[in-house]
């Protein structure tokens, strides 16, 4: 067994032995390899490195009590890089790839998935980047898709603990542009709000719709939700908001595990009073209560700055049972990752 403190992990880069690496070129992918070479060579041409295009995923392998690994929903963070590939004029990664790349990569990995009970999971990154000797504003000649993971710790260590968010006064996406896929323009434009956040003391940003100003889209890099006084599950509709496949989980979970109604719809700053809970739900988030959202000079809570809320705290059960395997999951959420002797 490898050498980690699984109960002090953060979020944060750990070089594990193994990685997917495959090249697009002459319009077509190469075999992919797994490799131990942790760098990319490439060319100062490349496109990835000049106008941003490259897209990326996120999700999560979970040691389950049998000592088996889940992946969760996998099948769509393929389908999502399909569509952030597309918007960025890139080609697709075939589903039955990506699932390949992720899955050799967690069964080359296997050592550094953290053990069950820990929290902690290991965390998997795929990357597609436009590479190859280029200058003008065109499409990249060649590509690479790369998947790597790393143990990464459970987000909350101690309990569910709310956080306080601050309403930002910059936009994160453009109303037709790329908030609604997973590319890292949008993830640079965010760093300066962030920050200024964190300096304020608090969590992150809350973004706003970016054609009125007036409506709630997204906390952070992370979607928001809130439960109201009559017990729906409200989520925002917008064409700017990545779709989190957490997000989309717990609407379901919400309506059919919960009783709850469930919907997307608009979420207006002047109508927070309609809930008694909010949270913020991602892959690396999972559930984070909201404690309070600090806008202009007022300072709003929902259900408590220091308690997590009734319904989220089951939502959160409830999701995280499914992923480690302890829940039954909604059929194709889970897909067990075989080791490699098998
Ligand atoms: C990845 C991401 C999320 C969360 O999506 P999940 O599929 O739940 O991990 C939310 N917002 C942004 C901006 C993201 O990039």
């Amino acid at each position: 067994m490898v050498n980690i403190d699984w109960n002090n992990l953060g979020f944060s880069y750990i070089k594990t032995p193994y990685r997917y690496l495959a090249h697009w070129k002459n319009g077509e992918w190469t075999k992919g390899e797994m490799t131990e070479d942790n760098t990319l060579h490439i060319s100062e041409g490349s496109t990835a490195l000049h106008y941003g295009q490259q897209c990326f995923e996120g999700l999560k392998a979970y040691r389950c009590a049998d000592n088996s690994i889940n992946l969760f929903r996998v099948s769509e963070n393929a389908r999502r890089f399909q569509d952030s590939a597309t918007r960025l004029m890139m080609p697709v990664v075939p589903e039955e790839m990506f699932i390949e790349a992720v899955t050799k990569v967690v069964q080359y990995n296997a050592d550094y998935v953290p053990p069950y009970g820990s929290g902690a999971t290991l965390y998997i990154r795929p990357l597609l980047i436009g590479v190859g000797d280029a200058i003008g504003v065109n499409p990249a000649p060649e590509y690479i898709f790369t998947v790597f993971c790393m143990p990464v710790g459970a987000y909350f260590k101690g309990g569910l603990k709310p956080t306080n968010f601050i309403i930002s006064d910059y936009d994160r996406a453009a109303p037709v542009g790329t908030g609604a896929v997973k590319v890292g323009g949008n993830y640079a434009a965010s760093l300066l709000p962030g920050k200024e956040a964190k300096e304020r003391q608090f969590s992150d940003c809350i973004y706003l719709d970016p054609a009125t100003h007036t409506k709630i889209e997204e906390v952070g890099a992370a979607n928001f939700f809130g439960i109201t006084k009559d017990n729906k599950f409200i989520t925002p509709i917008s064409p700017s908001i990545l779709p989190s496949i957490t997000k989309y989980s717990l609407l379901y979970l919400a309506k059919e595990r919960l009783g709850m109604e469930a919907i997307e719809g608009d979420v207006y700053l002047t109508e927070l009073d309609q809930f008694s809970e909010a949270g913020a739900c991602g892959t690396a988030a999972v559930i984070s209560p909201i404690g309070g959202i600090q806008l202009k000079n007022d300072f709003h809570v929902f259900y408590s700055e220091t308690e997590v809320g009734p319904v989220t705290k089951r939502l959160y059960d409830e999701l995280t049972g499914i992923q480690f395997g302890d829940v039954t999951a909604p059929d194709g959420w889970i897909t067990k990752v075989s080791s490699l002797t098998e």
